[in-house]
Formats: C-alpha cells, structure tokens, sequence
C-alpha cells in the first residue's frame, strides 16, 4: 500500500466487539485476565494500550520502521531515547536542534555524565574530528530549526557506520510524507506528533520508531519502565490527525513555497531560507533526499529587532505563538521565544539572529495569507 492508504488503514481494524471502524479510545488503566497468568494482550496501559498500539502501527508503517511507540511529549520521547546511553557516553549533534533538544542534552542529560558535541552537521571531516573513544550517538535534525538546515543523511549513515555509532533523526518538520530517514539507514527516527503529525494544534505528543528487534525491545522497555507513554485520547487525537497527513502536507508545501517566492522578492526582507529555493545552501541535497519541503519558512527581516518587533505586532491571520506544523498560520520569533534556552553566543554563532522570523504556513487561503505579510511588511 501507498502513503496515502497506509496513513488511513494502518493500525485499524474493525473493533472486534463491535465493528466501530473509527478506533475507540480505550480509557482504561487496567485489562481483566482471562485467567491466572492469561491476558488478551493486553493488562496495564503504561505497558500497551490498543488504541495507542493503533497509534503506533501507523506511525511505524508511514516511516518505513519495525515498530513504533508513542510518548506524552516530542521531549518524553526524545528523554527516552537519551536513556539507550549511559553515562560517560558522548552525542555528536547538530548545532541549530530544537531549543528544547539543546536543553535536554546541556541542562539535563549532561548532569547525569553524558557529552554532548553540537556542530554544524554539513562537512564530513568537521563530523569526523568530533568523534571521540566514547561516542555512541549521532543526533540529528533536517530540516534544522530555525535555519531549515539540510544535513545530508547518507553521509551521516556512512560516518556513524563507520564508528558503529546510533544514529538518531527528528523528523518533526519533513514527516514521513516529505522524508523516511530510515530508508537512508538512521537507526531511530523521532517525533513531536504536536506538531504536523497531530496537525489541529490540540494536542501534545511524541513518538519513536525503531528499524530493529534490538532497539524495539529497549525502546519498549524504557517506555514502560519511565512512564513516558502517551494517553490514549491524545494518541486517538493523532491517529485522526493522521487521515489528512498526505492532503494536509502537500497543501502546506504549496502555501510555503508562494511565501518563500513572495518574500525572497521584497526589499523589507534579507535573506529567506526555505530548502525549497534554489537559493537555500540545502537545497541540492533536499532535493535528492526528500519529497518535498514543507511549510516552514524563516526570513530575517532588514531592521534587526526594531522591525521584527514591529513586524510581530501587525500580523493578523499568523497568530504569534510558538510550535508549528498544525492548520493554523504561525509566526514565532526565535531568538526571544522557541531558542531562548540557547545562550545568546550559541545563538549568534548558529545564525539566529534578532532579525529572524519563523513562520509555520498553515492551510489558510494563500492570497489571505500573502495579503496579511504585506500590510504587516509595508509598516515596518
Ligand atoms: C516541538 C519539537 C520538539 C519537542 O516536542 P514537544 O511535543 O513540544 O515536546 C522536538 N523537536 C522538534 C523539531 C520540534 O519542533
């Protein structure tokens, strides 16, 4: 089956009692035994629940993987995944993640004796030479955000082969729609399902998938061991969500790239970075490794923080708030709201300046959209 059928039938079968075609949110904590030592397959919800069993199976189809498991936060799972290590381990990661991400491994997970290395993942030797005795991990994030980075998988794959190091993709801003990291041999691949997955802005939620029955195993053991799973109305939430993701994406994509066009062309704006243009640094390797771009879309707006502040206040239809990824228009400013987790010389050295402005286009009309860029541009 193709993407589109997959994303509607996997994980669903008719309920068996009934025949509900919708899966039923199965809100419970327990599963009676049919006998001593008996179950149905299922007994306490921490460990399995069917309706975020569906989630999963999706989830797990769409990207291509082995299994899949779903977590109460993109950050839950990404908390997960950091616990395969153990300390005095060493993470090569790319330098422009989530703010979240660069938290978790700088203000947490460092505490409890792991490393961290974060560089620009764009150059082989650069990757190489930060390679010590200790690493175990590569992590990366494509595209990057805020920049839109692109990091090329095959290379990264190639690399951590070599040192028989784990390779960790978030695939939170492509979606299996646009890009399946695991087709290129990433081990696990990670999600905030906040964001396209879910794509209503109604949720908060996170997911693996593993490509092997080593991996599954551990990762399904730390979910139950820590607790990190995810309720099952979020995951029926997702599951919903899911239907639309093909028609959803592509919509996305389409209203972008007008943006992306349409503001590389205004004397207001510097520099736009959507892998989507010809101009983007990102854009032959994005071209070869992905399906499509997707809806995110960051500028640097000529003024620095003056006209973006002012730029900020004047937007209508793009509501000023963080995440990204649901139908709703967003539009966020990093440096004072995702990335203020970075320290400010990170921030700098990583490119995110106070000029910087990131929009999630949702799937308003275009021309309304366009139109609500211009009167808020023309002020500035
Ligand atoms: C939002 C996000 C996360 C964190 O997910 P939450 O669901 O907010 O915990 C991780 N990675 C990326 C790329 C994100 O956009």
């Amino acid at each position: 089956m193709r993407f589109e059928t997959l994303a509607i039938h996997s994980g669903r079968e008719p309920d068996p009692t009934t025949g509900a075609l919708a899966s039923p949110i199965y809100q419970t904590s327990i599963f009676v035994f049919e006998d001593v030592g008996v179950t149905r397959g299922y007994d306490y919800s921490r460990t399995a629940n069917p309706t975020r069993k569906a989630l999963e199976d999706c989830i797990a189809a769409l990207e291509g993987g082995k299994a899949g498991f779903a977590f109460s936060s993109g950050m839950a799972a990404e908390t997960t995944i950091m616990h395969l290590l153990k300390a005095g381990d060493h993470v090569v990661s790319g330098d422009d993640v989530y703010g979240g991400t660069y938290r978790l491994f700088e203000k947490v997970m460092k505490d409890f004796g792991l490393e961290f290395t974060f560089l620009r993942m764009d150059d082989r030797k650069r990757i190489e030479e930060a390679i010590r005795p200790n690493t175990r991990m590569i992590w990366i994030e494509t595209p990057s955000n805020p920049l839109l980075n692109i990091v090329d998988i095959e290379m990264v794959v190639d690399i951590a082969r070599r040192h028989k190091l784990m390779t960790v993709a978030d695939n939170t801003f492509a979606t299996p729609y646009f890009l399946r990291p695991l087709e290129y041999g990433v081990d696990l691949v990670v999600h905030s399902t906040t964001k396209y997955l879910n794509g209503h802005c109604d949720v908060i939620g996170g997911a693996v998938v593993t490509a092997t029955d080593e991996s599954t195993e551990r990762v399904q053991f730390l979910l139950n061991a820590m607790g990190t799973c995810a309720s099952p109305f979020d995951c029926w939430l997702v599951l919903r969500g899911i239907k639309t993701l093909a028609v959803r994406m592509m919509q996305h994509e389409e209203n972008a790239a007008h943006i992306a066009i349409y503001l590389e062309k205004h004397p207001q704006v510097k520099t736009v970075f959507y892998p989507g243009l010809k101009s983007h640094p990102g854009h032959e390797i994005a071209m070869r490794q992905m399906e499509g771009f997707g809806g995110v879309v960051s500028f640097e707006i000529e003024g620095g923080i003056e006209a973006a502040n002012s730029f900020l206040r004047r937007v209508k239809i793009f509501s000023l708030a963080v995440s990204l990824g649901g139908v709703d228009s967003l539009v966020e400013h990093p440096a004072s709201m995702s990335h203020t987790s970075m320290p400010e010389e990170v921030r700098r050295d990583v490119g995110i300046t106070d000029g910087l402005i990131r929009l999630s286009v949702g799937l308003e009309n275009i021309d309304d959209l366009i139109e609500d860029l211009e009167q808020a541009l023309e002020h500035v």
